[in-house]
């Protein structure tokens, strides 16, 4: 009986400090960072060689929003549908992966809808002002590999946002694997009515800061009441990348 207690014991011990520090500071790609401290956003970019353009990039993200040339860009061609909720706490963010199908046209090239996710604080500030919370959907060239990511800013309102509640009433404190989740998500509500949007070329906010990405910052926000922004940021909270030089890079403003 002694025996099989210690080997107990022992077998427990290892699984218990491995998933506190997946919890502190996520694993996703087997590189251990996060957003305080030594492995904190300014450390990114020494923690590895894969993670050297977080310091030394040109195109970085996310930017301060100002100062945006006013242009007739093209419309973001929206084609969502349905999808189940996979909702899953990815060690970094609150993430639901989405059914294929859904995708966007930008410029002509279609980019497949993979995930969405959220950052709080939002990232992106416009003329310095954060937002409570940020949404990133994530969409990808099959051809390039490219990315254009839709962001929207959440900002607090009076009420629940129906559209969000299937998401925000199962955020995973736990991270794990993506699980459906209730009822399944009609995807092109998630979106504000208008489209008007702020465009620039970036880069992944998270390591490692792969330059490959079309920012189209939506310039209408959603707003979810307290109690979901709270929900979310009981789970998550300052996981945002400060803002980066906007440099030489062109920044767009269609409004819609
Ligand atoms: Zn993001």
């Amino acid at each position: 009986m002694k025996r099989a207690r210690l080997i107990a014991l022992f077998s427990v011990f290892p699984l218990v400090s491995i998933f506190g520090g997946l919890l502190m500071t996520g694993f996703a790609d087997g590189l251990s960072w996060g957003y305080e401290g030594e492995e904190g956003p300014a450390s990114w970019g020494a923690l590895s060689p894969e993670y050297a353009l977080c310091a030394d990039g040109s195109a970085q993200s996310p930017i301060d929003i100002r100062g945006a040339h006013a242009l007739d860009l093209v419309d973001i061609e929206v084609h969502y549908g349905e999808s189940a909720n996979k909702i899953f706490n990815n060690g970094h963010t609150i993430q639901v992966d989405v059914d294929p199908g859904s995708h966007i046209i930008y410029n002509g090239i279609t980019y497949d809808l993979l995930q969405f996710h959220f950052h709080a604080p939002s990232e992106h500030s416009i003329a310095g002002e954060t937002a409570p919370m940020e949404i990133h959907f994530v969409h990808q060239d099959p051809n390039s590999g490219n990315l254009a990511v839709v962001g929207i800013l959440l900002t607090e309102g009076e009420n629940d946002s129906h559209a969000y509640a299937a998401v925000f009433d199962h955020l995973p404190a736990q991270v794990g694997e993506p699980e459906a989740q209730g009822d399944p998500l009609n995807l092109a509500r998630l979106l504000p009515e208008t489209h008007g949007y702020y465009s620039y070329q970036g880069s992944l906010t998270t390591p490692p800061c792969s330059e490959i990405v079309r920012w189209l910052l939506l310039d209408t926000p959603v707003a979810l009441s307290a109690e979901q922004i709270a929900a979310f940021r009981a789970i998550y909270d300052g996981n945002a990348r400060p803002v980066q030089p906007l440099g030489a890079r062109d920044l767009l403003h269609d409004s819609g």
